[in-house]
């Protein structure tokens, strides 16, 4: 029987992973961190999709992510940019965040017999966040089985796909009003279609209307 984890956020890109993984394993587990971040509304969401879906999550507290560096999703006292500015990337990004899911990920899936890791993470519609590319995918898969001695397989069925093709993929898997309506990519924590303002708001609201274009709806 094959056995996978899913590193779990409760938002567009990880729920569509879920349901991905559900199609392509015969036991899906997800693991999700609550790591101070603005709104545990998210990981409320995460929960109740998981639950519809009869996924068993893995909620597990990483709070020192917040006490080593301050970004925009953390720490109440700093405002969401509205635009990249320069070279940096947005100070919505939350260092280490993919690395540190992903290694204790690992270690929870060694410790369950679980080779299979998926996460969401994509750079075509590449957001500044140097963790979520391809070569640290490879590298991280790497170091993780060096560390473990154990095979592990990171699965990134989203790495090359755009928003509007995210959207396509979950209509396919049958789950597109679960997307929409149920998950929180929205960085105010406003569930479904969000703010509409912010810049992860954008993003996934540009990519559904692409899609629904490409439809004809
Ligand atoms: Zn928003």
């Amino acid at each position: 029987m094959s056995k996978a984890l899913v590193v779990y956020s409760g938002g567009q890109d990880s729920t569509t992973c879920l349901f991905w993984a559900k199609k392509h394993f015969d036991q899906v587990q997800a693991i999700a961190f609550d790591y101070g971040q603005r709104h545990l509304v998210e990981l409320t969401a995460a929960k109740q999709i998981a639950d519809n879906a009869s996924v068993p999550i893995h909620i597990f507290k990483i709070n020192l992510l917040n006490g080593v560096s301050h970004n925009a999703l953390t720490d109440q006292n700093m405002k969401v940019e509205k635009e990249q500015t320069g070279d940096r990337p947005p100070n919505t990004l939350v260092e280490g965040r993919n690395m540190l899911f992903l290694t204790y990920a690992a270690i929870f899936a060694k410790a369950n017999g679980i080779k299979d890791l998926i996460t969401g993470v994509g750079q075509a519609d590449y957001s500044g966040y140097p963790d979520c590319r391809n070569e640290f995918i490879l590298s991280l898969n790497q170091t993780l089985n060096l560390s473990m001695a154990m095979s592990f397989r990171i699965h990134t069925p989203m790495m090359w796909l755009d928003k509007s093709q995210i959207w396509r993929m979950a209509d396919e898997l049958g789950v597109f009003e679960i997307v929409r309506e149920q998950t929180i990519t929205c960085y105010h924590g406003i569930k479904g279609d969000g703010c509409g303002n912010c810049p992860s708001c954008k993003l996934r609201n540009r990519g559904l209307k692409k899609y629904l274009e490409s439809k004809g709806k």
